[in-house]
């Protein structure tokens, strides 16, 4: 059996830093975007929805302070928007006071810390966001969101006007692999998408982005049939990358060796809860998913705010989250079930009363579908080169759901 480090099958996607063991916050630093991309759950974007120095003060200040509540050996600082780079030079300003108080503090956290953005890549080549990634960049992890091909791109990432952005981002990503080549992107399928799953990936991986994180939207918005497309998209997806033997390059998160087996733990899947994002106002919410404007039909649910802290009451429901206590019982006896995901802030919207303890079951069969698919993939490789694959050590740890 090969060793994971030299294994040729790098397929599986990495953990990302310090995985489950820091304590991620995301700040909202503005409401404001270059862009209208037809999927964003920000709807009415706005200029005056921006952060403010003082209140990204005041909750780095309390949670440096909050050691019995805040007990992660590390922290991945997010910075969301919106678009973020649109404050790069507020950012940079939170970055040096973090610093500065970490060290006066002679806070872990000094040592230990991630700085982490999500952009739509139009500012990337702007000279103050390049200061500031030549700042930070020991700090630094940067995803630019490119959804596929120019087509699939421009039908959702337009500007107000209604053109495409795929131009405008797409020059952009020469330099962006340059300073960050480990960089991956992520993409999220709802069902137009579906017959541009394998086409997508596949110019991902062209343009030089070896890991591309996909997962498909947690909203009920699948048609009659989109199991069996979805299927025979990545089916079509596992034959270009055994044939052209893509997996010793590129790795993408659909396939994975240990998912459609029965549960083996009772893990809670998402992080809500032990994340924690804060928004404009100074409110602390659970994840971003959980703000006014990522919810289609509940009002936004905070855990406590940067003058007053965490509420343990509020907090308490997702630290006692696990898997039984919001699934159904046909996840709990389901034979596929690893790999099926859930997103609280999705059960929590979409279920019959206001509670985030009812798993929504939204993407069953689009979850069946992707094993199916996943099977036909680690059967056909390990026939390839002779080998039980999912008998063997994984090479690393799927990606999240988010
Ligand atoms: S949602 Fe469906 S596929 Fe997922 S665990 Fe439940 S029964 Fe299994
Ligand atoms: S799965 Fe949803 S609620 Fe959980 S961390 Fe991700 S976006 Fe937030």
């Amino acid at each position: 059996m090969s060793s994971v480090k030299n294994d040729p099958v790098k397929i599986e996607t990495d953990r990302s830093w310090e995985a489950s063991r820091s304590k991620n916050v995301t700040f909202v630093v503005t409401e404001d975007c270059q862009l209208r991309c037809r999927y964003c759950y920000m709807v009415g974007k706005n200029k005056a929805g921006r952060l403010k120095f003082d209140v990204a003060r005041r909750a780095i200040d309390y949670l440096l302070g909050a050691r019995d509540l805040v007990t992660e050996p590390s922290v991945v600082w997010d910075f969301i928007g919106g678009e973020p780079f649109l404050e790069v030079e507020l950012i940079d300003r939170i970055c040096d006071y973090f610093k500065v108080r970490a060290y006066e503090l002679d806070h872990p956290w000094f040592e230990r810390y991630r700085f982490s953005f999500s952009t739509n890549g139009l500012l990337y080549n702007d000279a103050r966001v390049q200061r500031y990634i030549a700042k930070n960049s020991s700090h630094l992890s940067v995803q630019i969101t490119v959804d596929g091909t120019r087509a699939k791109h421009d039908l959702q990432r337009v500007y107000p006007d209604g053109r495409g952005s795929y131009d405008d981002v797409a020059r952009n990503i020469p330099r962006w692999l340059e300073q960050f080549p480990k960089s991956s992107t992520k993409v999220t399928v709802s069902s137009d998408d579906i017959p541009r799953i394998k086409e997508s990936v596949l110019h991902l991986w062209g343009l030089g982005i070896k890991e591309v994180n996909i997962n498909v939207v947690f909203e009920d918005v699948w048609k009659p049939g989109d199991d069996e497309r979805f299927e025979a998209q990545l089916m079509a997806l596992a034959d270009e990358t055994i044939d052209r033997r893509l997996y010793e390059t590129r790795s993408c998160s659909f396939f994975s060796k240990t998912i459609g087996a029965p549960y083996v733990d009772n893990n809670n899947w998402c992080g809500a809860g032990r994340m924690l994002a804060v928004d404009h106002r100074g409110n602390f919410y659970p994840c971003v998913r959980f703000l006014g404007f990522s919810l289609q039909k509940r009002p936004a649910l905070t855990i406590g705010n940067c003058l007053d802290g965490l509420d343990r009451n509020r907090l308490r429901p997702f630290l006692t989250l696990d898997m039984v206590s919001q699934s159904p019982e046909e996840c709990l006896d389901c034979g596929v079930a690893t790999g099926c995901a859930w997103c609280q802030g999705a059960n929590y919207d979409f279920a019959d009363t206001r509670t985030i303890f009812q798993r929504s079951v939204a993407i069953c069969r689009m979850h069946k579908a992707r094993v199916r698919a996943n099977n036909y993939f680690w059967n056909r490789l390990g026939r390839k080169l002779g080998r039980d694959l999912r008998a063997e050590p994984r090479g690393g740890e799927g990606a999240g759901p988010c």
